[in-house]
């Protein structure tokens, strides 16, 4: 998972909207970042590890200059967390350079890989979007955007890109429109954000997402008027985004295919009351992703709604550190119980979704600690059963995953967690809750919900299933 955003303006240096941006998107990554701006003469440049407050510190912003610029903050699913793997990631055509930043995964990386390298290309990192910089090297097209064109005609898997070619910027969506990326405007400046809050956070207006198997593209001469890039892709198109996106990644005031996510986590928490009410005194959220699915279960059961769990800011997101040793040890210092709430009382614990089961298992120690009498879990997805290849890390935990583990016995996960009894939202339930956020335009989207099902749209070669 990643942020990327990509930034024109009309008059002045975008450095300082890409960090805001940047910053606004940092819950989608958080191992590096970087950025790239083009001053109508030279590339500025400045990539590292860790959040764009440690990138970007001091007079960084000051030395990027140009009114054209791409940005990216990373959270690694193909290859390894390292500052060679930061983005955005380099590459040249016709011997002048272009950058890309990227956020999805490519399913045919290794045959791409060997095949660039036996043409004699030299990887400077283990990443796929490297290898879309390597198509475009070798493409023998006469211009960027055939060479873009061919490149993406050969990979596989899901991306979203913003693209910097000198006075150029580019937004591309795979056919599938896995991963998010739309368009703002205002004040002078055109924006292509992974998330629609950076519109809000910078003051101008989300004007549409980029749609399946599109390439806009809009250059320096004309900063405000996108052109759309004619692309066969976008004629074959099948959407399926990614429905986990609605369930955890979206920051919650972001807007997506015209559904605010954090009422359709409301919406969720209320689909699972409505499936399976319970005797309870008070429903308890985990901080702070299943907030809204905890308020929603709440109003729809007029159950008091009692915020016992503290999490803490300073902890990162357990599951972003790729360590596994600083996991568990984060593990302790991320939450604590509020005994004086809980003591006695038979607790509802909302979470969005249980992955390895690791964090539902502390939540309900705590809280037996705390002193609750009774511990009814409720999930507002389904059971976690397959791995994420398309752009989410849980392939690296595929054995660990607790609902396939378990075979989807929801007793055995029970007792597993400590809880009292434990019920996920249906597939259906998780569904109408996205559909039905928007009543006005009611049209029925159509999701990548493989981790819930297995249903892969775009095939997994098996060496990356038995790898
Ligand atoms: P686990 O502890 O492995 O069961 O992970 C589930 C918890 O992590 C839930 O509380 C989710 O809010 C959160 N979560 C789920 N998926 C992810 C992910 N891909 N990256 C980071 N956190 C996640």
């Amino acid at each position: 998972m990643c942020g990327i955003l990509g930034v024109i303006s009309q008059e002045t240096d975008v450095a300082e909207d890409l960090y805001l941006g940047l910053w606004s998107l940092l819950h989608r990554g958080q191992e590096s970042s970087g950025m790239v701006t083009y001053d109508n003469n030279s590339y500025h440049h400045e990539k590292g590890m860790g959040t764009v407050e440690v990138v970007f510190g001091g007079d960084t912003l000051r030395r990027l200059k140009g009114r054209i610029g791409i940005g990216h903050v990373r959270y690694s699913t193909t290859g390894e967390s390292s500052l060679q793997n930061a983005q955005p990631i380099e590459g040249s055509f016709k011997s002048a350079p272009f950058w890309i930043a990227h956020n999805g995964n490519l399913t045919n990386t290794e045959i791409l890989r060997k095949e660039c390298e036996g043409r004699g290309y030299f990887f400077k990192t283990s990443t796929d979007t490297e290898v879309i910089a390597a198509l475009i090297y070798f493409s023998g097209a006469a211009t960027f955007e055939d060479a873009l064109k061919r490149a993406l005609r050969k990979i596989e898997g899901t991306y979203s890109l913003t693209i910097l070619s000198r006075d150029a910027l580019y937004a591309v969506r795979d056919a599938t429109s896995n991963r998010p990326l739309s368009m703002g405007q205002g004040r002078g400046c055109t924006v292509f954000s992974s998330e629609s809050a950076v519109y809000d956070v910078l003051g101008i207006k989300y004007v549409r997402d980029i749609q399946a198997g599109e390439i806009v593209k809009i250059s320096l001469e004309n900063p405000l008027i996108p052109v759309e890039v004619p692309f066969q892709n976008k004629k074959n198109a099948i959407e399926r985004p990614c429905i986990f996106e609605y369930v955890y990644f979206l920051r919650p005031d972001s807007m997506w295919y015209q559904r605010r996510a954090q009422l359709v986590r409301e919406r969720m928490g209320r689909a699972l009351w409505q499936e399976r009410p319970t005797d309870a005194d008070i429903v308890v959220p985990v901080p702070d992703s299943s907030n809204f699915a905890g308020a929603g279960l709440a109003k729809e059961s007029g159950l008091p709604l009692e915020m016992a769990l503290f999490r803490s800011h300073y902890v990162g997101r357990t599951f972003i550190e790729p360590i596994r040793k600083r996991r568990t040890g984060s593990m302790r210092i991320k939450f604590n119980g509020i005994p004086e709430l809980v003591a006695g009382k038979r607790v509802i614990v909302v979470d969005d979704s249980i992955v390895r089961g690791t964090t539902t298992k502390r939540v309900i120690a705590i809280l037996r600690d705390a002193g609750a009498r009774e511990i009814h879990m409720r999930v507002s997805s389904p059971q976690y059963i397959s791995p994420c290849y398309y752009g989410i890390d849980t392939y690296r935990v595929k054995n660990e995953l607790i609902a396939k583990n378990h075979a989807g016995n929801t007793e055995e996960i029970k007792k597993e967690i400590g809880a009292d009894s434990l019920y996920y939202l249906s597939l259906d339930g998780m569904r109408r809750a996205i559909t039905d956020a928007r009543d006005d335009e009611h049209r029925v989207l159509q999701f990548c919900d493989a981790c819930f099902t297995g249903n892969y749209h775009i095939p997994i070669p098996q060496e990356i299933i038995k790898s």
